[in-house]
């Protein structure tokens, strides 16, 4: 058995200062029954805690990783960054340098603005659409995630599927909540229903084109489909939030798969390879509405960070097609595995996975929205996660979340991930 003593006594003193003992809920363990491991380092695909035990890492700091630990350029780039110092609230080249990267990668985003976080790029994404629309409803699916906004935070994915009911967001005032439409993911009738009734005043429909905050679901080609001609035909915005998706899902992003051109889209976790980085952009013509070309505001002491540009620059120069052919080759292996493992141990599993995003639901499926998520048995999710970090696999820690691949996971991590999976189903019984 690994121990985690030191790990234990470090949660009870950050319990003293900080809620929870963490600055983001998921990370606390809460709901798989155990204290959360404190790490001191990364190396590649591995991550050490501070009681020296060494796991197999498939959170990956929640996917901006791709290119695993402390890859040495990206080091390299920051260390030579950083001694020109942090900050300069002016612009620099980098900022530039990176949009043209992004915009290579993801042409629809014709122009952009550099933020700090994924929840900054979607609150500035569906204040734009407001803006420009002159309207104030907004639509949102069950079970997706745009990050902790007011306005995004009505029947939410992710942390909020974790610890709460999900209806209920307290500290969000009802009137902005009232301005937010929720519809079933993947639901052509219902967002059809929806536009019937409040067509001319919907400013924006938002989505995650693959789901990864209810684990991964991908959308339907219908489904977004339809989300895209009901928001031409009634004069609001389609936003595609791919801020886990974008450079996941593929190397262009979800909406290369499904070849659908959004109007706005947001970006992070891999557009700044670790560091703090969100991106929305969009439509020429809408992005001119952003102060000070427009009358939208938006602004940001930190955006467009000099170190943040260079960790996101330092990444997008390392990705390229045939990386993605040999991680998305990983996933589909380890996907396989661990399907494999569920039919061999008569375990009702569901794997989903798509690109370099994996993850898999005690369900026997369909999983097609947020209500077949919730069909899943949670406990059992908790006690195999735990099994899992028994030996050394470090998954996310919560039946609502997605894992991840990066370039840096081997075929030997990947065969030791399904004998641990193997394992952990005999270990269950
Ligand atoms: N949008 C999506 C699809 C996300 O998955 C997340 C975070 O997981 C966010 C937005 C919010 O990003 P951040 O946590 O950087 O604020």
């Amino acid at each position: 058995m690994l121990s985690f003593e030191k790990s234990k006594k470090a949660f009870k003193e950050s319990s003293k200062y900080l809620p929870g003992g963490v600055n983001s809920p998921v990370r606390a363990f809460k709901n798989v029954g155990g204290d959360p491991l404190f790490i001191k380092k990364g190396v590649g695909s591995h991550i050490f805690d501070i009681d020296d035990n060494e796991y197999i890492d498939y959170v990956l700091s929640w996917g901006p990783l791709i290119l695993g630990h402390a890859d040495q350029k990206v080091v390299a780039d920051l260390q030579a960054a950083v001694a020109k110092g942090t900050s300069y609230g002016a612009p620099t080249l980098l900022e530039t340098e990176l949009a043209k990267k992004i915009q290579k990668i993801v042409p629809s985003l014709q122009m952009m603005r550099m933020v700090s976080s994924g929840t900054e790029a979607t609150m500035s994404a569906i204040r734009l659409a407001r803006g420009y629309t002159h309207r104030d409803k907004i639509v949102k699916f069950i079970g997706n995630y745009h990050g902790h906004s007011d306005s995004l935070l009505v029947d939410a994915g992710s942390g909020v599927a974790t610890f709460n009911d999900i209806h209920e967001a307290p500290g969000v005032p009802k009137n902005l909540a009232y301005d937010t439409l929720t519809v079933d993911y993947n639901d052509i009738n219902g967002i059809k229903k929806v536009f019937k009734t409040h067509g001319n005043e919907i400013a924006c429909v938002i989505v995650e084109p693959i789901a990864g905050n209810m684990g991964v679901i991908p959308g339907t080609r219908e489904f977004l489909q339809t989300l895209r001609e009901l928001t031409t035909e009634s004069g609001s915005l389609l936003i595609f939030d791919e801020v886990m998706s974008g450079f996941r899902a593929a190397f262009h992003g979800a909406q290369s798969l499904y070849q659908i051109v959004p109007d706005l889209t947001t970006l992070g976790k891999v557009v700044g390879g670790g560091l703090p980085v969100g991106v929305f952009g969009g439509r020429k013509d809408i992005m001119q509405w952003i102060t000070p070309e427009g009358p939208v505001y938006h602004a940001g002491t930190l955006s467009g960070n000099p170190l943040a540009m260079t960790g996101g620059i330092s990444t997008l120069d390392q990705l390229n097609e045939d990386l993605y052919k040999e991680m998305v080759a990983r996933t589909d292996y380890l996907a396989a595995g661990i399907k494999q493992a569920a039919v061999s141990h008569h375990v009702a599993l569901t794997v989903h996975h798509v690109g370099t995003m994996w993850s898999y639901f005690f369900n026997a499926g369909p999983v097609n929205n947020f209500e077949d998520v919730q069909k899943s048995n949670v406990d059992y999710f908790a006690k195999f996660f735990n099994l899992l970090l028994q030996h050394g696999i470090y998954t996310a820690p919560s039946q609502f979340e997605t894992n991840f691949m990066s370039s840096k996971h081997t075929k030997e991590d990947i065969e030791r991930t399904i004998l641990a999976f193997n394992t952990a189903f005999d270990e269950m019984g």
